[in-house]
């Protein structure tokens, strides 16, 4: 018999959870506003928020952590740090930041002025917050096989060259880099494939444009092109990697991602002006360049994660786990952003909650009625997180309206998952009965999900 699939890894160390009861969840949802990152996370059983900072330490991370050096300049953690940067991605400049945010603000400080257009396949959110904040803007020309959640095709993360080349046409002189993001986690942590990221490197070149690869999953998307990119089965993640690095200008990184650490960020590059322009900003917003946010055993914890994480074993078993969790949901007939990305299940709430308009959002109400169901948290990646229209202030509904299923790296079993599953399911049976979404009553003005305020229409 053949041996079933297993975790590349055993538990050292556990921490318990809590179930709760509907009338204590219905309570605690409306003391949130019916925003659920207002909940405490002792009123959580399964924790599906996000997964950043939210993945398991291994035992060799805790180990380096011990041996962090906390000097103020020139700490040996630092050039651990530094120097596994520069052997995985082949950017030899690297500035630390205490997470990805970090290091878009930095960044974005010395690039990014008042009416540049910076071109994306769909900007993660604190990225377009970072550039519309400087009252730039962010044009999303993501591949339109991203929109079509039903349609099975390996790389909807992709650019679109021709949406690409327009901007790049219409805008020349005035675009000073574009993003591009691997996976693409707006679309549902879709991968992008080595040709598509080196063909948009190519075009943006040819109109003397840098790229910007905002990495948060790049080893996640290293693994789908292993899997589903013609030459390159053979290959390692860290060769795949590399590849991926050699095309583009510069990194910005969230380490709580494919770092595997609670807490860090980067920007890398080879470009020296860049690098000399960001280090002015790292100083006063971070801390000094040997540091930037970070203590000195968080480095060295992240040395170590980068590495483990470009590791095949490790990615398989992640990616096995979120494809086990999108198999339930194909039993039991639950539209989900297909093929399942790498981080996690983005439910198309849209075609789940259908009596509920667009105006009440799909996607916001059906995150509360599973975490009512059964205390799994999950987190809208829809119309709300879109935020308002900067010129016209009008909601956006133009985009996808996703309830995100995400996984946190080695934390959960697969039995977690069945719960998730039932929880959905549960839900979903009872879809026909659900007929009115929620209202906002309190919201800011960029990036609102975090703290938007709401209540459920009756
Ligand atoms: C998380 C993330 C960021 C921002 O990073 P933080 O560490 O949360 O500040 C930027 N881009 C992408 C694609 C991300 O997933």
């Amino acid at each position: 018999m053949e041996l079933p699939f297993a975790e590349a890894w055993k538990i050292k160390m556990v921490e318990p959870i809590r179930k709760s009861t509907r009338a204590e969840r219905e309570k605690w949802l409306e003391e949130a506003h019916n925003n659920i990152f207002m909940l405490k996370s002792e009123q959580v059983y399964i924790d599906l928020l996000t997964d950043s900072g939210t993945g398991a330490m291994s035992d060799r991370q805790w180990a380096a952590l011990m041996m962090g050096d906390e000097s103020y300049s020139g700490a040996r953690s630092f050039f651990e740090f530094k120097d596994t940067v520069t052997r995985l991605t082949g950017f030899k400049n690297v500035i630390p930041t205490h997470q990805g945010r970090a290091a878009e603000n930095v960044l974005f400080s010395y690039l990014v002025k008042q009416g540049n257009v910076v071109p994306g396949n769909a900007h993660f959110d604190t990225t377009k917050g970072h550039i519309e904040s400087r009252k730039a803007f962010a044009i999303d020309v993501t591949t339109d096989e991203a929109k079509d959640t039903q349609l099975e095709a390996p790389f909807k993360g992709n650019v679109s060259l021709e949406k690409l080349e327009k901007v790049l046409k219409e805008n020349q002189g005035n675009v000073p880099f574009m993003v591009l993001t691997v996976t693409n986690n707006t679309v549902g942590g879709q991968p992008v494939s080595m040709k598509n990221i080196r063909e948009t490197s190519e075009l943006c070149h040819k109109y003397g444009v840098p790229v910007v690869m905002d990495s948060a999953r790049f080893a996640e998307n290293a693994y789908f092109i292993k899997i589903r990119e013609k030459g390159f089965e053979n290959k390692t993640i860290k060769e795949i990697a590399k590849e991926m690095f050699s095309y583009v200008d510069c990194m910005t990184m969230s380490a709580k991602k494919d770092g595997l650490v609670n807490m860090g960020g980067f920007i890398a590059t080879n470009k020296d002006d860049w690098y000399e322009g960001a280090k002015k900003f790292c100083i006063p917003f971070e801390g000094f360049l040997t540091y930037g946010g970070m203590n000195g055993r968080d480095m060295a914890a992240l040395a170590v994660g980068l590495d483990e994480n470009t590791e095949f074993d490790m990615l398989d078993t992640r990616i096995h786990q979120v494809q086990y969790l999108a198999k339930k949901l194909d039993e039991y007939g639950i539209p989900y952003q297909r093929p399942a990305g790498g981080h996690a299940i983005f439910v198309d709430a849209d075609k789940v909650l259908t009596n509920v308009p667009k105006e009440e959002f799909p996607a916001q109400t059906l995150t509360c009625e599973l975490y009512l169901e059964s205390g799994v948290r999950a987190c809208e990646i829809g119309y709300i997180l879109a935020d308002r229209d900067p010129v016209t202030r009008e909601n956006r509904f133009g985009g996808l309206d996703f309830v995100r299923l995400c996984i946190p790296r080695r934390v959960y079993t697969n039995n977690h998952m069945d719960v998730i599953a039932a929880s959905l399911k549960n839900v979903f049976d009872r879809r026909d009965s659900i007929k009115h979404g929620v209202r906002i009553t309190w919201e800011a003005e960029l990036m609102r999900h975090f703290t938007v305020q709401l209540e459920r229409i009756k």
